[in-house]
């Protein structure tokens, strides 16, 4: 299944893309897709449900904006420095055990929202990321029964005020953390929607210019191990949200470096999983 929520923000109503690629509204399911649904296994009921009604149920109007395919999750927990060409272009090494950190859920949006460009920011940066959501609530977790734990996979740019993030001392999360700076979408993708998640081409381009090619099979740490790695340190729930890290190719790694500024359009795109795009703007 690939699960879409389209409508103003906050306002979302949960739809799906079905397999001849018209978007439905599923408000007559009732549930939003949140934490409450994934934790009652609403994937099962939602796929029950839909072989009956989702044919019959309304499309979407044209031109509604995508929200993000979850609610709000209770947290974004991405990895650092898991791609070996992007730990070069930043001047570091691939981290022994994965290098893990926050960002405020309060920066989730949409696919395509406007990027808001904060206050005082002017090292704004992209990052195109395979996302994945968790699907039951995860604590010590063995990694052969890690996939157990997954709803689905996702497409995200975990933006980044390099300022903030790495010359304003402490961590990372002051530059993860702004308003914008998670769009998610345009689908969640339920595992066999994909053919082979650690085989699928990801890019990013600003103003059409390529700036980020690669593929997911670079992925350092994959994600069985991420799963159960980070269960060790923290009780997952489910609809966090994991990001898996960046491949080479951000504005921080080119010399010199090239930073977003309002009006830049970043389009990014990971196979089986849709494109998005954010318009750069400044924050008011
Ligand atoms: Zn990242």
């Amino acid at each position: 299944m690939k699960l879409i929520r389209k409508g103003e923000p906050g306002e979302e109503s949960p739809g799906l893309i079905l397999p001849d690629g018209r978007e439905v509204d599923v408000s007559a399911f009732e549930e939003d897709y949140d934490e409450i649904f994934l934790e009652t296994d609403g994937l099962e009921r939602l796929a029950e449900w839909a072989r009956e009604h989702a044919e019959s149920s309304p499309p979407f109007p044209d031109g509604d904006r995508y929200g993000p395919p979850i609610n709000r999750p209770s947290k974004i927990v991405c990895i650092g420095l898991n791609f070996a060409d992007h730990a070069a272009e930043s001047g570091m090494a691939l981290p022994a055990e994965p290098v893990i950190f926050f960002k405020a859920s309060s920066a989730f949006c949409g696919p395509n929202d406007d990027l808001i460009i904060p206050r005082g920011g002017d090292k704004t940066d992209w990052e195109v990321e395979l996302a994945f959501v968790i699907g039951k609530r995860a604590s010590y977790v063995d990694e052969t029964e890690a996939l157990d734990y997954l709803a689905g996979y996702s497409l995200h740019n975990d933006y980044s005020e390099r300022g903030f993030q790495l010359d304003r001392c402490g961590q990372w999360v002051k530059g993860k953390s702004c308003d914008s700076f998670a769009p998610l979408g345009p689908f969640l993708a339920t595992p066999d929607e994909l053919s082979d998640v650690n085989d699928l081409r990801m890019w990013l381009t600003v103003n059409g210019e390529n700036k980020q090619e690669s593929n997911t099979s670079n992925l350092h740490f994959k994600i069985p191990f991420l799963i159960s790695y980070l269960s060790q340190f923290m009780t997952l729930l489910p609809g966090d949200v994991i990001s898996t890290g960046t491949p080479h190719g951000v504005g921080l790694g080119f010399d010199p470096p090239q930073y977003l500024k309002p009006g830049d359009v970043v389009e990014l795109g990971i196979e089986g999983l849709g494109t998005s795009s954010q318009k750069a703007v400044a924050a008011s």
